[in-house]
């Protein structure tokens, strides 16, 4: 190569690895390289063309000597040329018929044509492609020249494909985070907010942009002390060089957080490291839970374990005491003396055999979501009938039953249905004061019967009547407080009620008491 030619290609060379490391954009850097070939190799129309990723297609992406217009055909004739190089490659007399076909498609002066492929890392990522308007031996030089274009076209290539996916997977990690129904925060190694996501906006009533750049402890303030707090577990050495194993670097916080608004959440934090190369803490991404509903269950079922406790150990020790004292050979017992405490033990014996009953159906509720009934024919009012019969004998009430006579019968589980009544009659005792009258009846439709079970006591809240259906929810007052109970009774009616395909609900008047019903289709 002439000496002249040589320092051209030199100073071309540089230009554009400057294009490239100043990071242009693509179509920018391409040009130049285009540029640079037509004039180191005389030619008179240049292109570029790109592989597209998506669908493997080839079409022009920069160009010279040629108009707007004549693209569309150029990317006809790419695709044919390269429509066989997937399978078994592209024989030279087919390229250079389609370079032909080419250069007669722009401009019909163009006699000579090199094509030369832009690999990077052996991936095909386009063409270069010059045409001459002159027809002349194709020298080594030329190719070499048109190859080290070719290369730095194919770094700058490779160089936008990999940033343009590292920018989507910006965007999704973005997405991700922004639309997690958990709050996310990322901290530098100083402690301070770097980000933040929407849900930690709700959760702690900060704006993510308000956070940037404010220490940890300005924004998680805790109501109280939850342990050991992040800059403590920081000082203590959490997430120190010596930490090598990712899953035992997470650290966790619980408590009660307090908003900025003043008012208190609970949630919990998992903290977790994130290193960079040299093993330095770079930044620590932070995961809030709410964990409001799981305490409140937490909550519910420790009241609920020591409510059982206590419902277990009265009657217990009620039968203990009467069995021991009628068993002392040191007195003589009247036989109605006897007759009556026989008969409080057998009535706390069918309250410990109901309590039992009702914690193993809510435990089967819990395990397998449904109930598994034995369905037969039941003739409610009798089911009735025979709770008011035991319940009488234990309660001071007047206890009324009131169905009609040609009750109809029905297809159903007869004890599970004993098990509905006898809790709706329990809670009329437990909730009325002792002179007040409690009323069992029924009622019937073409397609239904309805059970109801009327009480004259304190009533429930209209805010209250939807909880008191859940599992293990007690109403926090003082008639509650003073009745003994384990909130399963009504959770469980509604269950069985439901499985018979039917429907509970009540009517209450706070201080004028409460009706329960339910209602099973008589088919
Ligand atoms: P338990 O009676 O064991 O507490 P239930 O599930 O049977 O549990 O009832 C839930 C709550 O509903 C009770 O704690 C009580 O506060 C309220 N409740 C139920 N029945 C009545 C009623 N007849 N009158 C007033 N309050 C009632």
């Amino acid at each position: 190569m002439r000496p002249d030619l040589r320092t051209q290609q030199r100073d071309f060379m540089l230009e554009i690895t400057r294009a490239i490391t100043a990071q242009l954009d693509l179509g920018e850097v391409l040009r130049r390289v285009l540029h640079a070939s037509l004039v180191m190799l005389a030619g008179r129309v240049g292109i570029v063309a790109l592989n597209d990723k998506r669908d493997g297609k080839y079409n022009v992406r920069a160009y010279s000597g040629l108009s707007q217009e004549d693209v569309p055909q150029l990317n006809i004739k790419l695709q044919e040329l390269m429509a066989p190089a997937d399978e078994g490659g592209i024989s030279r007399e087919f390229l250079n018929q389609k370079l032909r076909e080419m250069a007669d498609a722009v401009d019909p002066r163009l006699v000579q044509s090199i094509a030369m492929p832009l690999v990077f890392a052996r991936n095909p990522l386009g063409l270069l492609i010059v045409f001459r308007s002159y027809q002349t031996a194709i020298t080594s030089e030329d190719l070499n020249t048109l190859q080290s274009f070719a290369d730095q076209a194919a770094i700058a290539v490779n160089n936008a494909q990999l940033y343009g996916e590292l920018n989507k997977e910006h965007q999704r990690l973005e997405a991700i985070v922004n639309s997690s129904g958990d709050g996310v925060f990322i901290l530098n190694p100083n402690l301070r907010f770097q980000q933040a996501n929407l849900a930690f906006e709700r959760m702690t009533g900060w704006s993510k942009y308000d956070v940037v750049d404010m220490p940890v402890a300005d924004v998680i303030v805790w109501d109280h002390a939850p342990g050991q707090d992040i800059e403590a577990a920081l000082e203590a050495g959490w997430a120190g060089a010596n930490e090598t194993e990712p899953g035992a670097t997470t650290h966790y916080v619980e408590g009660d957080l307090v908003r900025r608004d003043g008012m208190t959440l609970s949630i919990g934090i998992t903290y977790a490291p994130l290193f960079a190369e040299d093993d330095q803490l770079e930044s620590i991404i932070a995961n809030v839970r709410d964990i409001t509903n799981f305490r409140k269950a937490q909550e519910m079922q420790s009241v609920f374990i020591s409510s059982v406790h206590h419902e277990l150990r009265t009657p217990i020790a009620i039968i203990k005491g009467y069995a021991s004292t009628l068993g002392r050979d040191d007195v003589e017992w009247e036989s109605d003396v006897v007759r009556e405490k026989m008969t409080i033990i057998e009535d706390e014996a069918d309250r410990l055999t109901a309590l039992v009953e009702d914690l193993l159906t809510a435990s089967k509720i819990q395990a397998a979501r449904e109930l598994r009934l034995n369905p037969a024919d039941t003739d409610l009012s009798a089911v009735a009938a025979r709770s008011v019969a035991r319940l009488r004998s234990q309660s001071v009430h007047r206890i009324e039953l009131s169905f009609p006579e040609n009750f109809p019968v029905i297809q159903g589980d007869a004890a599970r249905l004993r098990q509905v009544i006898d809790n709706l009659l329990t809670n009329a005792i437990k909730y009325s004061p002792d002179e007040k009258t409690i009323t069992v009846g029924g009622r019937f439709s073409e397609k239904h019967v309805t059970v109801f079970v009327r009480d004259e006591g304190a009533g429930i809240a209209k805010d209250q009547i939807d909880k008191i259906f859940e599992r293990f929810y007690r109403i926090d007052d003082k008639l509650t407080q003073r009745a003994q109970g384990t909130g399963l009774g009504l959770f469980l009616a509604k269950a069985i009620v439901e499985e018979h395909g039917g429907e509970i609900s009540v009517k209450s008047q706070p201080g004028a008491g409460s009706t329960f019903f339910f209602t099973i289709p008589r088919d």
